[in-house]
């Protein structure tokens, strides 16, 4: 998971969500990837962050909507735990977000660096974010399916050295390097899979090597 840039300019007001185009209006904003899982080019759902249930009024702003995985949206369903269940009809986001204290992270309003994420070489994703760790319960981010493609992007990399390393010259091999695999990971909004990417350029690229 990474922090989540919505394009807000893509979504108009006064939608209601049940509308067709509201899901790809979302998917648009989200560059067609999950919020949670990062896994890209999906269907998707639309996801209230402040579930339905327990946040009727908020079903159709969307400050309270994501887009995610059809698999991440069942494992979080109508889960949203807090510490303290304050927030009343007619608060909007922010004075819900005043009013109540989170304990999982809304990938569209956190900050990247304090997620604290780790991973494994397996593509086992950790945290030492107390909030994170519950998002990777709550959402099951080690599930079996995530941990397969993780594993496939650590493959991916692997590969790419071995090109990379059939330059020459030391300047060659960084090059390809800096251009295949750290490149995307800043330019490329689609990109999947970008905490484990990045993670793979800081702690295992060297080994890699
Ligand atoms: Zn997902």
């Amino acid at each position: 998971m990474i922090k989540v840039n919505v394009n807000y300019n893509l979504i108009p007001t006064g939608l209601n969500y049940k509308k067709p185009n509201v899901k790809s209006i979302l998917r648009e904003a989200h560059y067609k990837k999950c919020c949670y899982c990062e896994t890209n080019n999906i269907k998707g759902d639309i996801e209230h962050f402040r579930p339905k249930v327990s946040y009727p009024w908020l079903v159709n702003v969307y400050e309270n909507l994501l887009f995610a995985c059809h698999d991440c949206n069942q494992k979080k369903s109508s889960k949203l735990p807090v510490e303290n269940i304050n927030a009343t009809e007619p608060d909007n986001v922010s004075i819900c977000n005043e009013k109540e204290t989170l304990i999982m992270i809304n990938p569209a309003d956190c900050i990247e660096n304090e997620l604290e994420i780790f991973f494994d070489r397996n593509g086992k994703i950790n945290s030492r974010n107390d909030k994170m760790l519950k998002t990777i319960e709550v959402c099951d981010l080690n599930r079996a399916d995530l941990i397969e493609k993780r594993i496939e992007v650590y493959k991916e990399f692997e590969k790419e050295i071995i090109v990379a390393k059939r330059f020459e010259n030391n300047a060659g091999t960084i090059n390809h390097i800096k251009l295949e695999l750290i490149k995307p990971i800043r330019n490329d909004n689609f990109l999947s899979y970008k905490a484990f990417r990045k993670h793979i350029v800081r702690n295992f690229l060297s080994d890699l090597l």
